[in-house]
């Protein structure tokens, strides 16, 4: 809480509750928060706030206002294969579904689409940041920025070609150019996305690490994803993947390391060591029996653990609210304990914990001054939500994905009463069902 140093700010937000995750634990009510220049200017006493002079005001009687939801793993545009294989394990989905069409549909309009579709889903479920790893991250990139939306782009590396890129140098090449490219935004940042240990050989994955390390650049990568992962890469080599990514140089600071199910003692002490994250995907790896990430022993050895949704091909929706429930309920059911990953401790895993793993800690995660105004809100008004004694629990175990109202990103207001101010969702709904039509029929 603070003061503001002006009497004149450009938007001042009056809701029920206020839950700025930092400090941990908080619930402010009677209260206001202050945008000015993009960023969070104050949070103070309602009656104090009246007095200052606003270009906007919005009141949000009903509302609780929180941090935006930092979404930490997906594929956005695999919203365009939502639904379209389900019910077969991670190997299969892959081999005989996802890749044979993703290599016969995916180009520049594929993602255009796609990423137009998640973006528009995320921002009505309360997701304000995505990381993302996928083809054409310039386009994806470009996309985000356009409808205004937060986004770290991990361009792929693979040792295999696709439609963006010939070999591993190629995409390595691609991916530099494009940080070069969006070098000043405010939005977007980009990373390195090496797909997985299985599909990236040493030589490029060592590139991956220095060149990282050398540009204080973030990885993102799927690892210890299943334990036939973990299992073939012994047979093959003797050696585990984690163990062979931190022997490359790859594990650090700035690693995601995404899904992480198949974690034994060792591996947990190396992601510790390297202060590296670890992004959960409960519901994608519930849904491909993928296996559990122990989130209990990770938080307890230290390890920041975000979440990600996963691409809408293995979940099938991006609502990271469903994901968080999903993440509470699963820490209690695998710890045999209630009280394992409180309904606070899961919010800042979804805000906070977020915006750490994506380095982006200073700027994004929770209400303080200071920091970006990416806000939401979330009306906990409707009859499912009474009576109401406490708002965090309702957030997190009730169905809050659908109840998000308002969003702000940097202060520009991007829902308002549940519709987006940048993307048509008309004209959405359209492209979705030409894609629809165009991939059912092969
Ligand atoms: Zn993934």
């Amino acid at each position: 809480m603070n003061s503001p140093t002006a009497d004149s700010v450009d938007t001042l937000i009056f809701p029920r509750w206020i839950i700025p995750v930092a400090p941990a634990g908080q619930v402010l009510e009677q209260h206001a928060l202050a945008i000015k220049g993009g960023r969070i200017e104050a949070l103070l006493p309602a009656q104090q706030a009246r007095r200052l002079r606003a270009e906007r005001v919005v009141e949000l009687p009903d509302h609780a206002l929180l941090p935006g939801l930092v979404n930490a793993h997906g594929h956005a545009a695999m919203t365009l294969l939502r639904g379209y294989a389900d019910d077969v394990p991670l190997h299969t989905w892959l081999q005989e579904h996802i890749w044979p069409a993703e290599g016969r549909f995916v180009g520049e309009d594929f993602v255009r689409d796609g990423v137009s579709l998640a973006i528009a889903e995320m921002l009505r479920s309360g997701v304000t940041t995505f990381a993302d790893m996928y083809f054409f991250p310039d386009i994806a990139a470009q996309v985000a920025q356009d409808a205004g939306m937060r986004a770290q782009m991990h361009f792929p590396v693979f040792d295999f070609p696709s439609a963006w890129g010939r070999d591993a140098d190629d995409y390595i090449h691609k991916g530099l150019q494009l940080r070069d490219d969006f070098k000043h935004s405010s939005l977007i940042t980009i990373g390195f996305g090496p797909h997985a240990p299985y599909t990236v050989s040493d030589g490029p994955m060592s590139r991956v690490a220095t060149l990282a390390a050398e540009l204080d650049a973030s990885i993102q990568i799927h690892v210890h994803e299943t334990r036939q992962e973990v299992e073939q890469a012994l047979r093959d080599t003797g050696e585990r993947p984690l163990a062979r990514l931190h022997r490359l140089g790859l594990l650090g600071p700035r690693t995601q390391c995404v899904h992480a199910t198949e974690l034994d003692a060792a591996d947990i002490e190396l992601l510790a060591q390297n202060n590296s994250h670890v992004v959960h995907c409960p519901e994608s790896n519930l849904k491909l029996a993928s296996g559990f990430c122990p989130v209990g022993k990770l938080l307890e050895a230290g390890v920041n653990v975000a979440l990600g949704t996963d691409g809408a091909a293995s979940n099938n929706d991006l609502d990271l609210f469903g994901e968080l429930r999903t993440a509470a309920l699963l820490a209690k059911a695998v710890a045999g304990d209630a009280s394992a990953l409180p309904a606070h401790a899961a919010l800042a895993m979804a805000t906070l914990s977020g915006a750490r793993a994506l380095g982006l800690e200073e700027r994004i995660g929770s209400l303080e001054p200071g920091k970006a105004a990416d806000v939401i809100a979330v009306d906990l008004g409707d009859v499912e939500s009474q009576p109401l004694y406490h708002p965090v629990s309702q957030l997190v175990y009730g169905n809050s994905g659908s109840r998000v109202s308002h969003s702000w990103i940097g202060g520009r207001l991007l829902l308002e009463n549940r519709a987006p101010t940048t993307i048509n969702l008309h004209e959405l709904r359209e492209r979705a069902r030409h894609w629809q039509h165009r991939i059912a029929n092969g």
